[in-house]
Parts: structure tokens; C-alpha cells; sequence
């Protein structure tokens, strides 16, 4: 699955958000720094109304919604890359995940301590990737230097590591991260192998008080710039709403963001941010017994989307019947689809469109 990692100084909410995230009542939260040792791995089912939507009029039994993983990192601080403050660890951790939930303290809270002692959320962003970049820097040096004798040998995948290698040695030593450096299509996979801390796309989460949830604040206005400059992602949240939010039922949570003048859960908007920042898309799976969703990188093929769900799909894959969503809505159903012609067969080479319904033929 799909791995994004919660990263942050400390006590700047991480855990909370956390704990909302996953729904777990073992609450870590609390007023000290490295209160979060051990980084905590939970599942967050994707929200989308599609699945109801086609689990109703298929009459499906249940709804199976597609899954993220959230992974709450250590805190970080100043040093970090120098091995203090779990510093390591956290490292390794960063470098399992796909991209990178950065939370920033946009809250005024004099109760609880600030590491750095003051508030100031664009600082502390430059204070991790600042880690994360000295990281990288000291693990580039030591990969090209382990690097030497094969290249010498003419080893071709060498030959490109090194290449890319310092590609984004030049661009850290500038003092740009590793995602600012544009890659060619044939080097994207040998890129991404290389599992560069700051190569991975990053969303900066906002973490504002209850009151300035649903208008953010001048905190948060300097992260939105600051992400906006930098091709990044911003999202405003407060992670104390959404720990309430995630003890109460959905009607009652209606109710309470209504209060609050949100549209949407916070946790719901941060979720979609995150399938968006890793460029994932969404495929249906529906029957008698399950409406199902899947997730899928955009631009995945029909074979491979089929992998998704079973190696044999993939493997002995013939062809697929899809209906696009919206007409699955409009002609009420697969078989009035069907009557209208909206069922499409669809060999190896179609790619899977995000909201398609999908059926797949194979051999076994
Ligand atoms: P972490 O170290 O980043 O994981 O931070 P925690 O989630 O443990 O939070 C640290 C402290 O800040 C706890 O006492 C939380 O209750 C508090 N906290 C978290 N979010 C907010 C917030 O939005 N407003 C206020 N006032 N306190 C918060």
C-alpha cells in the first residue's frame, strides 16, 4: 500500500492527528517532547461517496473503501542528522514512506512548550528539511563513494545511480531539496530508488486552533505561500477538532463541523491531499456482495490495475468490462449501462481511468 509519513518537531500535534487519524483511543498526546517513540503505523479508509453511491444501486451487501497508510514519525529536531534525538530512527522511518505529511504548529498555546520557543511554522519547516537535506547530503557522499569501483567497471545501473546521485548532490549543495531536481522519464525508477529524503513530494499540514479551523490564520497564510513557492501542498487543519470529531457517529460529527463552520472533516481533506499529492486514482469493483474501491497510480495499465486486486488477474488477464462512473449513475446500473452501450471491452493497453467500474476476464 501507500505510505505517507507524519513528520514534525515536537509537540507540534503530530500524535494527535495521529491517534484522529487512525481512531485509536491510546492517545500518546502530551506535553513533552518524544512522547511518540515508536513510530506508529494505521490504516485510514479513503473517503468517497462514489462507493455508497454505486453500492445502492447495485444493492451491494457492503461497501470496502481502499486504504492509506500513515506512519507517525518520531519527532524530529535540530541535529537530528547528526544522530540526536532519535535522529536515526526517523530517518530510516522517512525513508519506508511515499511522501511526506509535514505538521507545522500554527497555534498560540502557552501550556504547551515549543521546542524552539516560539511560534513560527515557515522557520520549522526550514528547520527539518534543513535535516533532511544535511541527511541526504552525508548518505549521497557515502553512496558515490561505494559507488567508485563498479562505475570504474562500466556496471551500466552504476553508471546511472552516480549520475543521478549528483544530480542532487548539485541541487542540495545550492540548498535546493531533492524534489526541486526535474528527472527524465527513463530515470524516474532508478530515481525513486534511491529513496532520497527530500525527494519525496511533501503536503504541510496547518495545525491551527479550534477557533481558526475553518479560516486559517496568518500562520497559516505564510505555509500556503511558502508551499506555493515551493510546488508543495498545504491543507489547514486543527487536530484538536478532529479528536473530537473522531469519538463521535457521523450524524452527530455532522452536526459538530456545522457548528464549526466546516464543510468537511479536516482529517477527510488531509486523507484526499495525501491521494493526490501521490498522484493515486481510484478504480470500482462492484457486485451482489461488495462495492469495492482500489487504488492505482494514474496512468495504470488494465493489466497491471488488475494486479491490484489478485498477481492472477494480472497474470492472465484477457480483458475488461468497464463503465466510466458517471454513466454507471446516469443509465442506473451495469445493465442499463450495458443496454445503452456504455459497457466498453477493453484489451491490455487501456488505461484505467480514476471512478471506473471495472470487471475483470482472465484465465486462471
Ligand atoms: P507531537 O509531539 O507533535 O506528537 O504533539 P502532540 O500531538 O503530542 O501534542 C502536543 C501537545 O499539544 C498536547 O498537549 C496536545 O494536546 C497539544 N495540542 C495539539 N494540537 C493542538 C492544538 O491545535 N491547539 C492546542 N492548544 N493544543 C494542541
Amino acid at each position: 500500500g501507500f505510505k505517507t509519513g507524519i513528520v514534525g518537531l515536537p509537540n507540534v500535534g503530530k500524535s494527535t492527528l495521529f491517534n484522529a487519524l487512525t481512531r485509536t483511543a491510546a492517545a500518546q498526546a502530551a506535553n513533552f517532547p518524544f512522547c511518540t517513540i515508536e513510530p506508529n503505523v494505521g490504516e485510514v479508509a479513503v473517503p468517497d461517496p462514489r462507493l455508497d453511491r454505486l453500492a445502492e444501486i447495485a444493492g451491494s451487501k457492503q461497501t470496502i473503501p481502499t486504504r492509506m497508510t500513515f506512519v507517525d514519525i518520531a519527532g524530529l529536531v535540530k541535529g537530528a542528522s547528526k544522530g540526536e534525538g532519535l535522529g536515526n530512527q526517523f530517518l530510516a522511518n522517512i525513508r519506508e514512506c511515499d511522501a511526506v505529511a509535514h505538521v507545522l504548529r500554527c497555534f498560540e498555546d502557552g501550556d504547551v512548550t515549543h521546542v524552539e520557543g516560539r511560534v513560527d511554522p515557515v522557520a520549522d519547516a526550514e528547520v527539518i528539511e534543513t535535516e533532511l537535506m544535511i541527511a541526504d547530503m552525508e548518505s549521497i557522499e557515502k553512496r558515490l563513494q561505494g559507488l567508485v569501483r563498479k562505475v570504474r567497471g562500466g556496471d551500466k545501473e552504476a553508471v546511472q545511480q552516480e549520475r543521478l546521485l549528483k544530480v542532487a548532490l548539485a541541487a542540495l549543495n545550492e540548498g535546493r531539496p531533492a524534489r526541486s531536481v526535474e528527472i527524465a522519464e527513463d530515470d524516474e525508477k532508478a530515481w525513486s530508488m534511491l529513496q532520497l529524503l527530500t525527494s519525496k513530494p511533501v503536503l504541510y499540514v496547518c495545525n491551527v486552533s479550534e477557533e481558526e479551523a475553518a479560516s486559517g490564520n496568518a500562520f497559516s497564510r505564510a505555509v500556503a505561500a511558502m508551499a506555493e513557492a515551493q510546488g508543495a501542498a498545504s491543507v489547514v487543519i486543527s487536530a484538536k477538532i478532529e479528536e473530537e470529531i473522531s469519538q463521535l457517529d457521523a450524524e452527530e460529527a455532522e452536526v459538530f463541523l456545522g457548528e464549526m463552520g466546516l464543510e468537511e472533516a479536516g482529517l477527510d481533506r488531509l486523507i484526499k491531499a495525501g491521494y493526490t499529492l501521490l498522484d493515486l486514482e481510484t478504480y470500482f469493483t462492484v457486485g451482489p456482495k461488495e462495492a469495492r474501491a482500489w487504488t492505482i497510480p494514474v496512468g495504470t495499465s488494465a493489466p497491471k490495475a488488475a494486479g491490484v486486486i489478485h498477481g492472477d488477474f494480472e497474470r492472465g488477464f484477457i480483458r475488461a468490462e468497464t463503465v466510466a462512473f458517471d454513466d454507471y449513475i446516469a443509465c442506473g446500473g451495469e445493465q442499463g449501462a450495458k443496454d445503452a452501450g456504455k459497457m466498453r471491452a477493453e484489451g491490455k493497453g487501456y488505461v484505467v481511468q480514476d471512478g471506473d467500474v471495472m470487471h475483470f476476464l482472465f484465465n486462471a
